[in-house]
């Protein structure tokens, strides 16, 4: 259904490449895309409008998604609602630059990232990879806890995040503030880990509690304010005056460490 690049394996490694579906209806961008992507070992799939996207997303099975805001036939925070509703495949969408609040609410309805329009091919690039990494990264902690005791000793799946004076590795769930080793409830340590692996991004309310606490939770708002109080009681060197997590008026929070 989709206009696709042949679907094959590098033969380096033999790894699958993965593959980036683009929803996208202005013909410029989608050949910059197919011929940008598909160069830096990307398989590219092509939707024309939401309707097209949603019809054929089981199909096309994508790593992640890029997808435009402005659709003909279905727009695309909807495609993008539906999508979350079954999938948690990567989302990044394309918004014009003049329309903030549109970031906003693509953020709301769960996508991952955002890009306006213009971008740079390269910059949208590097959003691509970073949120696969993160995939990788949640997958091997999952295959890792699957089988822990097997995996001591082995090779390292991941590397720890370290950003100025913290750091965090997910694979021995360690925190390290300042020198001390901190110990940190569960949702606490996955609040901190989510914060951190968007390290100068903003990011909103809803999108921490669907990470966190799941899409289907049914509590409010306090529960995350709550979480973000008790880290910030172990992370700020002045608690009352918070530099590292810093509350973004109307949107959220972002994780902002630049002393
Ligand atoms: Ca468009």
């Amino acid at each position: 259904m989709f206009q696709e690049t042949e679907r094959r394996e590098t033969w380096v490694e033999n790894v699958e490449r993965s593959r980036v579906l683009v929803v996208e209806d202005e013909e410029a961008y989608v050949d910059a895309l197919t011929v940008g992507l598909t160069k830096e070992g990307f398989d590219v799939s092509v939707a024309r409008n939401g309707a097209e996207a949603l019809a054929g997303f089981d199909e096309c099975d994508p790593d992640i998604v890029l997808l435009d805001l402005m659709l003909p036939k279905v727009s695309g925070l909807d495609v993008c609602r539906e999508l979350r509703s079954k999938s948690s495949v990567p989302i990044i969408m394309v918004t014009a630059k003049s329309a903030e609040v549109d970031t906003v609410v693509g953020l709301e309805v769960g996508a991952d990232d955002y890009v306006s329009k213009p971008y740079r091919i390269r910059e949208l690039i590097a959003r691509i990879r970073a949120l696969l990494r993160r995939e990788d990264i949640i997958r091997a902690e999952v295959g890792r806890s699957s089988s822990a005791t097997a995996a001591e000793g082995g090779d390292d799946v991941e590397e720890a995040i370290v950003v100025d004076d913290i750091s965090l590795d997910a694979s021995k769930h360690e925190v390290v503030i300042r020198g001390q080793e901190v110990s940190l409830p569960l949702k606490e340590f996955e609040l901190l880990h989510y914060l951190m692996a968007n390290a100068g991004r903003v990011l909103t309310r809803d999108s921490l509690i669907d990470r966190v606490w799941g899409h289907d939770y049914v509590g409010d708002t306090k529960t995350l304010d709550v979480h973000i109080k008790r880290l910030r009681a172990k992370v700020e060197v002045e608690p009352s005056k918070p530099d590292v997590i810093v509350t973004i008026r109307g949107l959220g929070y972002k994780f902002d460490r630049q002393r």
